[in-house]
């Protein structure tokens, strides 16, 4: 299999002041197309980092770079790739009319008056020779640009909304296409877990890998907050073996299956409500609306979600969803009795199809004996009767519990 890695740049990431984006991006999206990406370097803005960590990566098949390819001076990329390739840098005058045109455009637009652009438009239509370019999404163009008996080097900017809006032309590229179109793939497969423990997954792993031989097959396991996900990546020509293996995980923990499609929870209950045309409606004590918020995060979510209440202190519970005062004094505001109410509450409030409450003690401090911090209720009704209900204690300080509780809200609402 080929290799690849990621050459991150940027001063801002490694002092921590930005966090990278274009690392995690560009090395999933490699492992997907069949690279086996060896490494993310992450290094700064000065010449000498950039050499040293393209002479590091010097023994890959692919080098993606992103980051330094501004205007200004200190964005070099360009000229440490050219020189690192042993291309001379040459003006591309197509290319220059076009940033020219494009800037102009802007400068029309916003009335533009400070000084002249020509030089940073120059700059950036320098190129290495023989290099392909890559149409600029801002004003920075990206570059293909291979090293004599080395790796193809991959020049992207940094900013990730021109480097994503980029990645399509840098796939598309001749010299990127050539050495796809050499790249066996095999389709990757990601298992969605609610609520599985890493030491079960390990524990079947051990128990199939005892009976099929999984060593063409890459398993890499990631714990979400409270989902696990499962991630197949078969070595060309084993998918077979990657789909018997997947089949195995499914069938021994098929309870706490998400999805066998990488599709998310947010995804699958989006669709699930789309098809049955039922609306939502929440109301919520200690997850504050992050539950709402969730839920119409999704485009389109205006048909399925019909409102929420955020009920945190006991006169709200009962004022705006109808909780009886009585309840709350017999049962305490974080029982399952209470979530029930604001699901049926919330329900009724909004004429929604499905209600949902969600009530616990988030912490650090409030938590009792019978119900400590962690503890939380949760409650699904319906207007045609059914009820849901949850209430477990659940791990981590306050923001952990809230996060997670919106978790498994979603999780009820999914079945
Ligand atoms: P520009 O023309 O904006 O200077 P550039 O290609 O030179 O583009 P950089 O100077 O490296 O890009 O980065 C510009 C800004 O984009 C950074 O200040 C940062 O906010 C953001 N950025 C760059 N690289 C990353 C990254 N890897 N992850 C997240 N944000 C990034
Ligand atoms: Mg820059």
């Amino acid at each position: 299999r080929p290799t690849a890695s990621v050459l991150v740049t940027g001063s801002e990431l490694l002092t921590g002041l930005v966090a990278d984006a274009n690392g995690p991006f560009v090395s999933r999206a490699l492992g997907d197309l069949g690279f086996e990406v060896r490494r993310v370097l992450l290094v700064g803005d000065r010449p000498e980092d950039l050499r040293s960590g393209l002479e590091f990566v010097a023994g890959d098949d692919l080098v993606v770079t992103t980051g330094g390819l501004g205007p200004t001076a200190d964005d070099l990329t360009a000229e440490i790739v050219a020189e690192f390739c042993d291309a001379p840098m040459e003006v591309d005058t197509a290319l220059q009319g076009r940033i020219h045109a494009k800037v102009a455009g802007w400068v029309a637009r916003t009335g533009w008056d400070g000084p002249a652009l020509d030089d940073s438009i120059a700059k950036q239509a320098r190129v290495p020779r023989g290099a392909s370019v890559l149409e600029p999404v801002g004003t920075a163009p990206g570059l293909a640009v291979a090293r004599a008996g080395g790796p193809l080097v991959v020049v992207l900017p940094g900013p990730p909304r021109e480097l994503t809006g980029m990645w399509p032309a840098a796939l598309a590229s001749p010299p990127v296409a050539a050495l796809l179109a050499r790249t066996p793939r095999a389709e990757p497969i990601l298992l969605r877990f609610a609520g599985l423990p890493e030491s079960e997954i390990a524990a079947t792993l051990r128990d199939i890998e005892r009976e099929l031989d999984t060593s063409r097959v890459e398993v890499t396991t990631c714990l979400r907050r409270s989902e696990l996900e499962v991630d197949l990546h078969p070595l060309p020509g084993a998918e077979d073996t990657a789909r018997e293996l997947s089949g195995r995980i499914v069938d021994a923990h098929r309870r706490r299956l998400i999805s066998d499609d990488g599709r998310s929870t947010d995804e699958l209950l989006a669709g699930a409500l789309l098809a049955s045309g039922r609306t939502v409606a929440t109301g919520e004590s200690c997850t504050g609306g992050l539950l709402a918020g969730r839920l119409i995060d999704r485009a389109g979510s205006s048909a399925y979600v019909a409102g929420g209440v955020v009920a945190y202190s006991n006169e709200a519970k009962s004022a705006l969803l109808g909780v009886d005062p009585a309840l709350i004094a017999e049962h305490g505001a974080v029982s399952p009795e209470v979530a029930r109410a604001l699901a049926d509450g919330a329900r009724e409030r909004f004429g929604a199809d499905i209600g949902v409450g969600v009530t616990g003690v988030a912490g650090p401090g409030g938590g009792t004996e019978a119900k400590p911090v962690g503890y939380v209720c949760f409650c699904v009704t319906t207007a045609d009767g059914q009820v849901l209900a949850r209430d477990p204690q659940l791990p981590g300080g306050r923001a952990d519990v809230r996060e997670r509780s919106v978790d498994l809200a979603m999780h009820l609402l999914l079945r």
